[in-house]
């Protein structure tokens, strides 16, 4: 308890991960809850058809309008299937949107301590914000929003493991245990850091060999590359000029990989405290190429590795 309380705030210094905002702290105003029909919880095993209207067709109407889950849902996670035929036809993809929308009103819950395959971590954090207090659990929700629809288009089965920026968690212990439960083709976790001001671009952060995640370590560097070169190619965005090299950092105190039993990485998309990558996340027209970038690594990780 002690060791945690002490070694958190030192963690977010020296490795920059989406920076741990005390809990405590108010919950930005200047972030409207995103305008998804996910009000009532969609099943993990639910296999329902669409209805009209879905984000494939939405987003293929106009490329920046935020995709909507097709059927309700109650901020839990949640299982889609396709809305087309493409390249992930009969693939499973686990879509983890950092954080979510709630934490900040919810200290007792995201403080309380889990085991993360190495030492103890809280259940959830609230993440970074930009300074001007977008939140990344918003940032985190919109891209994964148009990458479910990207990827449920394309053919894959996408598994949510929350369906909407309103709620609390889950912790990131549920977080890796759902991409498990489901076995997981891929497993991604969606997040933007709260970096040094003067430093920019993406990073990727891949697992280390615990034991419990021995045999997804090489798959996910493959991930881990596959994501890079797609993100860097999707986007423009350079790789992180202070997170990794060449914008990959193994992490070793992240349950959401030290956990996972299927191929898994984060990606911190950039810095919500650069000036100029948080002019790129609070753009959506951004957030659907990230997206895009993010499906492309999927695609061609997944497609090799059968
Ligand atoms: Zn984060």
């Amino acid at each position: 308890m002690h060791r945690l309380v002490w070694t958190l705030p030192a963690l977010a210094v020296i490795l920059s991960a989406c920076t741990l905002v005390p809990s405590a702290s108010q919950p930005p105003t200047s972030t409207p809850a995103p305008q998804a029909s996910v009000s009532a919880m969609h099943s993990v095993v639910a296999r329902t058809k669409d209805p009209a209207g879905s984000p494939a067709s939405a987003s293929s109407r106009n490329p920046t309008a935020l995709p909507t889950l097709p059927d309700a849902a109650n901020g839990g996670p949640g299982r889609f299937p396709p809305t087309g035929h493409g390249r992930l036809d009969g693939k499973v993809i686990l879509v983890d949107p950092g954080h979510n929308g709630g934490n900040f009103a919810a200290a007792s819950v995201i403080n309380r301590l889990i085991w993360n395959g190495r030492e103890s971590e809280t259940c959830d954090t609230t993440g970074a914000q930009s300074d001007a207090g977008y939140t990344e659990a918003l940032f985190n929700w919109r891209v994964a929003l148009y990458l479910t629809a990207d990827l449920r288009a394309a053919g894959a089965t996408v598994v949510l493991t929350r369906t909407s920026d309103t709620g609390v968690g889950p912790c990131v212990t549920e977080r890796a245990a759902i991409g498990n439960e489901v076995r997981a083709n891929a497993a991604v976790s969606i997040h933007a850091d709260g970096g040094p001001p003067g430093g920019r671009g993406f990073a990727i952060l891949e697992p280390v060999a615990d034991g419990i995640n021995n045999a997804i370590v090489g798959s996910s560097a493959v991930l881990g590359a596959d994501l890079r070169a797609a993100f860097a190619a999707g986007t423009g965005e350079p790789v992180s000029s202070y997170d990794g090299v060449n914008g990959i950092q193994p992490r070793d105190d992240l349950a959401g990989v030290n956990l996972s039993t299927v191929p898994k990485v984060f990606i911190e998309c950039a810095n919500m405290r650069n000036a100029a990558d948080a002019a790129l996340v609070t753009s959506a027209r951004w957030q659907a190429r990230a997206a895009r970038a993010i499906a492309a690594g999927l695609t061609a990780f997944v497609r090799s590795h059968r």
